[in-house]
């Protein structure tokens, strides 16, 4: 069976996360989202709002599973018998970090392929940070993340 790991903190999960995970799921018989739990990293919602967020968004994709992991990314892959990476690319400057991280778990663990897919030009400039800011200032950012998340971040801020 092959089982892929799209990681990220997806703190609040956007259309441009949601379009990568409808493509990825295409690849592998099972997608696990893996919502990363870092206590260092100040995020808006709680993790276990994070998991909601994504599994409502993408109950129409049966081989779609979401969970939570904290610490190695690659000691989570172990405990889900999977052995691929999906990362998204928006833009050069995503390059030089993505790069490093592929790396350094290729040299954590040799047997683990990353594969990065490239953003859907509508999405390239989307990123939960730059979704929480100007909805916090008020801007209208409908479209860009799902109807539930849209919801809660109004509540939010
Ligand atoms: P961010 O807070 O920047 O949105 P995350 O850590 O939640 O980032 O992102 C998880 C993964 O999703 C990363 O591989 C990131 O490059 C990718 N990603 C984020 N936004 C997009 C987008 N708009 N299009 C494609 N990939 C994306």
């Amino acid at each position: 069976m092959k089982i892929g790991v799209y990681p990220g903190s997806f703190d609040p999960v956007t259309n441009g996360h949601l379009d990568i995970i409808e493509r990825a799921s295409k690849l592998f018989d099972k997608l696990i989202v893996g919502v990363g739990v870092n206590n260092n990293k100040k995020s808006l919602f709680s993790v276990e709002k994070r998991l909601e967020f994504i599994e409502v968004s993408c109950k129409s994709i049966p081989n779609v599973e979401v969970d939570s992991f904290s610490g190695l990314l690659i000691e989570f892959m172990r405990e889900k018998n999977a052995n691929t990476i999906v990362k998204g690319l928006r833009a050069i400057s995503d390059f030089e970090y993505e790069f490093q991280m592929a790396l350094m778990n290729r040299k954590l663990n040799p047997e683990i392929e990353t594969i990065f897919m490239m953003t859907s030009s509508k999405y390239s400039y989307l990123s939960s940070s730059l979704i929480k800011e100007v909805a916090g200032f008020g801007g209208c950012v409908r479209g860009l993340i799902p109807e539930v998340v849209e919801k809660e971040l109004h509540k939010k801020l």
